[in-house]
């Protein structure tokens, strides 16, 4: 697995996304894999959705994902990270369009439903005017609100693919004074037929899933 954020890979150390991309998030920790057309996935595509009945239902069910993640787990998050007990603050990374950013369904979650994170949450970027090249880490593409004076950052993301909006995130933070800016995400998107994924999940299902261990804590 990538050392980074446990993509699938034949070797060890970083997967090419992470070794060929830049590294300013402390700790990145999935919560789970998100695997192209299966259960999670499919909630993640559904929760950002409008005009969905569904929508409600997939935000209900992301936010106790979230809840009872980090419930258990940001201490093994801010530990891993070099901090001790929680992150002074919470925030997620800016949606590509600034009308949908207003009313992300995740901004929603971390920042009003989340008992874990509500009373944290701030908007602490927003989309500057440059255009985001897709997979191209570029602090640029983000705009702090303030000045943060030496705060330790938690980023809560729904889908990591290539990390690199999470990771320009990071550098726009650390810039803006953060002492320390780590991630959680729902899901490591992966897709079950590349490469030897399909063997590779099958072999891990025997773990299977568990709020009682992160990949930090197992
Ligand atoms: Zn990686
Ligand atoms: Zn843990």
């Amino acid at each position: 697995m990538c050392r980074c954020c446990l993509n699938l890979t034949d070797g060890e150390g970083l997967g090419w996304a992470c070794r060929h991309g830049e590294q300013r998030l402390a700790v990145v920790v999935p919560i789970s894999y998100s695997i192209g057309g299966e259960g999670l996935h499919r909630l993640i595509v559904t929760y950002k959705r409008e005009a969905d009945r569904s929508v409600p239902q997939a935000v209900a069910a992301l936010a106790q994902v979230c809840e009872r993640f980090l419930v258990a787990h940001e201490p093994c998050v801010a530990s891993a990270a070099g901090l001790k007990g929680v992150f002074d603050r919470v925030t997620t990374v800016p949606s590509a369009d600034p009308m949908r950013d207003l009313h992300h369904p995740l901004r929603r979650i971390v920042g009003e439903v989340c008992e874990a994170t509500r009373g944290r949450y701030e908007r602490l970027l927003v989309r500057s005017d440059s255009v985001a090249i897709p997979r191209v880490y570029d602090p640029a593409r983000y705009v702090p609100t303030r000045r943060l004076a030496g705060e330790s950052v938690l980023v809560v993301d729904d889908m990591w693919t290539s990390g690199a909006s999470a990771q320009s995130a990071a550098g726009a933070l650390l810039a803006a004074g953060a002492r320390c800016v780590a991630a959680v995400v729902l899901a490591r998107h992966l897709n079950r037929s590349w490469h030897n994924n399909d063997a590779s999940l099958r072999a891990l299902q025997r773990l299977g899933f568990s709020y009682e261990r992160c990949v930090l804590c197992a």
